[in-house]
């Protein structure tokens, strides 16, 4: 059996998930298994509906207070989950990078983390991944009976199969918590950056906060989420969720504006799985354009007010 491990938010299954889904359903149909899911907290969303994806089976641990996630515990419950899996797939996010290393420990299985394509099965097992921040890609061969994959967001596309799974309750032994949650404060009203399918980014090229006006507009028109560079956030121009690279979120949108950004390489590797990255800076030797599929050279103070009316008369609005 392939065990996707469906990670829900607010009770509202994570788009990513889906994703997930449909990859475990291609190994299982690779491999000649089903592929069923489990489902931590309690969800309002239709679990059947997974079945949309090519699940079979899904188990719900549907306890409140699994609605805070916590490593430890989440593993201990995938884990028993887990016991009559071969595969267990996770969307590669901070969740599945707490949870996956201590299930593969547990399980003493191999794990690939940042999976970018369905393993090779004609001889062994082999998963293709992303290296050195998103420079280049490894195939690895995972030997254990159990195997752990961690996809990366937006690499494999949701196929939508027909069907309605069985949601059943697993009996889990829930470990208590060793740590608890006080006080959770949540982003609202915002589209959540690591889901977004477009991403609007400034950098210091934009000289202060006050001029993220015409980052938020354009986001706003388009339905796209903000980010911003490390030194933007680390100077407190905006708030550090919105850091992406290497020490920051990971993202892989649809389409990636950067404006006023350098392009330097820790910015990259968070930024370069985007599928269309358009720049605009206003020094043409600026390493952004090396990565750019479309660039403008030209100052943001010009070209993002021409952009913003452009959208605007494009919208009708
Ligand atoms: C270990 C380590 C980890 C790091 N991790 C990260 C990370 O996760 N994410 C990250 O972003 N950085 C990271 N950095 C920092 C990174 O190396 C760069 O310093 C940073 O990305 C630069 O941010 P920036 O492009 O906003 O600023 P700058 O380098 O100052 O670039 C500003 C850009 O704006 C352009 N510009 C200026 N004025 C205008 C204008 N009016 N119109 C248009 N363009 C204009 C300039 O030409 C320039 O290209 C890391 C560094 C280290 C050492």
């Amino acid at each position: 059996m392939v065990l996707v491990y469906i990670d829900q938010s607010q009770g509202h299954i994570k788009k990513t998930s889906f994703e997930a889904a449909s990859y475990a359903a291609k190994i299982a149909e690779a491999t000649g298994t089903d592929a069923e899911a489990i489902v931590l907290g309690t969800v309002s969303d239709d679990l059947a509906a997974l079945g949309n994806y090519g699940i079979k089976k899904v188990h719900t641990v549907a306890d409140a207070a699994l609605n805070n996630f916590d490593a430890q515990v989440y593993t201990a419950i995938i884990a028993q989950a887990a016991a009559s899996a071969d595969v267990i797939v996770f969307s590669n996010n901070t969740t599945a990078k707490a949870v996956a290393p201590r299930l593969s420990v547990q399980l003493k299985a191999g794990l690939v983390s940042g999976a970018v394509a369905l393993p090779d099965t004609s001889n062994g097992f082999m998963v293709k991944k992303t290296v050195f921040s998103g420079k280049a890609f490894a195939n690895i061969s995972i030997s254990t009976a159990k195997k752990i994959i961690a996809l990366n967001p937006n690499s494999f596309s949701i196929a939508i199969t027909g069907g309605t799974a069985e949601v059943v309750p697993f009996a889990a032994t829930i470990p208590a918590a060793k740590v608890s949650v006080t006080h959770t404060d949540l982003v609202t009203g915002e589209v959540p950056l690591g889901e977004a399918d477009i991403v609007v980014s400034g950098g210091r090229g934009l000289k202060g906060p006050e001029n993220w006006g015409m980052i938020t507009d354009l986001a706003k028109l388009l339905g796209a989420a903000t980010a911003c560079s490390r030194p933007v956030a680390d100077i407190n121009w905006r708030p550090h969720h919105e850091h992406v690279g290497q020490t920051g979120l990971a993202i892989a949108p649809n389409l990636y504006i950067a404006v006023g950004i350098s392009g330097a390489i820790q910015h990259l590797a968070g930024v370069n799985r985007s599928k269309v990255i358009v720049v605009i800076n206003k020094d043409p030797e600026a390493p952004f354009f090396k990565a750019a599929d479309y660039g403008i050279v030209g100052d943001a103070f010009e070209v993002m007010p021409k952009i913003i009316a452009a959208v605007k008369k494009l919208k009708g609005v």
